[in-house]
């Protein structure tokens, strides 16, 4: 089966005060049709910008893609021209963020917000549009759906404001959804709705989503694989069985160990220490998680660790597993 997304050795720089910095250093992975991708770490860890690298929605003239692929049922989008990608986005791949507020217009009616979108990508007329927008309100739960339609977003709560990006990010059936913390900024009964509905719409639709979160609860509820990211790179990359039972990277043990588990007897919840370098103190050679990584040893500020097969389905970069060293410095 061919793949839905393949990013290879992505790299995403932005310019601060003419320098450019990498908040996306190196990243590869794939989804598959129908698979749901975790993508976890810390806020700064570069899971935003990775998306919006995909999306081509990187602030312009500030950030930029300086390498690597990013390649959409096969074809390469990286160096599509944004007449090519407003095509596609929207369309083949939709996006939802965390804060529906600032996603959606305030001086424009739900309705007239959904419709646009449809009529963007379909020959669809007025009429058509709004039938379809209503139904799009329904199938996401919206109770009065046909008076909703004229209202604008302030009238709404935040759950039902995310319910309304949704319904705007499948209005076109798309193939591939990312979702950069679609749940963070709700109460937790409105989070478990919300995920519950894009977990129905994915089952329903086959269409693959790269969830992006820091909450591993979301993790574990919804995905099937994840990447776990540290200052713009993976370090590690497993299925969430492995994930929550055999953990391998320093960084992804501390992340475990600093969540509640109602499997396991835990004396006491750890915190990991220090934070993530900022983009302009990366350091450019060696482990980026040797400042506060229990295990660090004298090698690690010197060689790169390299994202490597440990076991079916598992990859890590860390010098503790052999064969994750390069003596070139940049992974
Ligand atoms: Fe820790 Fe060294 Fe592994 Fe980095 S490479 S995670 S510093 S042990
Ligand atoms: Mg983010």
């Amino acid at each position: 089966m061919s793949l839905m997304l393949e990013v290879k050795n992505l790299k995403t720089g932005f310019d601060i005060d003419g320098e450019i910095y990498h908040a996306v250093d190196d990243v590869s992975f794939s989804v598959k049709p129908g698979q749901i991708l975790g993508v976890v770490g810390e806020s700064g860890c570069g899971k935003s910008v990775m998306s919006l690298s995909v999306m081509q929605l990187l602030p312009k003239g500030i950030g930029k893609i300086t390498g690597g692929e990013i390649k959409f049922q096969g074809k390469n989008i990286e160096n599509y021209s944004s007449d090519e990608m407003n095509k596609i986005r929207g369309k083949d791949i939709s996006m939802i963020f965390q804060e529906p507020m600032t996603s959606l217009n305030p001086v424009f009616t739900i309705g007239s917000q959904i419709e646009e979108i449809i009529l963007n990508h379909s020959t669809m007329s007025k009429a058509e549009a709004k039938r379809k927008s209503i139904e799009l309100l329904k199938q996401v739960g919206i109770p009065r759906a046909d008076q909703i339609i004229d209202e604008y977003p302030h009238q709404l709560s935040g759950g039902m404001r995310q319910r309304v990006m949704i319904a705007i990010a499948i209005a076109c059936q798309p193939k591939l959804l990312i979702a950069d913390e679609p749940t963070t900024a709700l109460d937790v009964t409105v989070q478990a709705q919300i995920l519950e509905l894009l977990k129905s719409i994915q089952a329903k639709t086959d269409m693959s989503i790269v969830l992006i979160t820091h909450d591993l609860g979301v993790v574990a509820e919804m995905c099937d694989d994840v990447i776990i990211m540290y200052a713009g790179k993976i370090v590690e990359r497993t299925n969430v069985d492995n994930l929550f039972h055999n953990p391998q990277h320093p960084y992804t043990k501390l992340l475990m160990a600093s969540i509640p588990r109602i499997d396991e007897e835990v004396e006491k919840l750890t915190t990991i220490q220090g934070i993530v370098p900022s983009l302009k103190n990366m350091p450019q050679l060696g482990c980026r998680f040797v400042d506060r990584c229990p295990s660090a040893m004298s090698e690690c500020s010197k060689v790169t660790p390299k994202l490597t097969f440990i076991d079916e389905g598992h990859e890590v970069s860390c010098l503790l597993y052999k064969d994750c060293n390069t003596r070139e410095g940049v992974s």
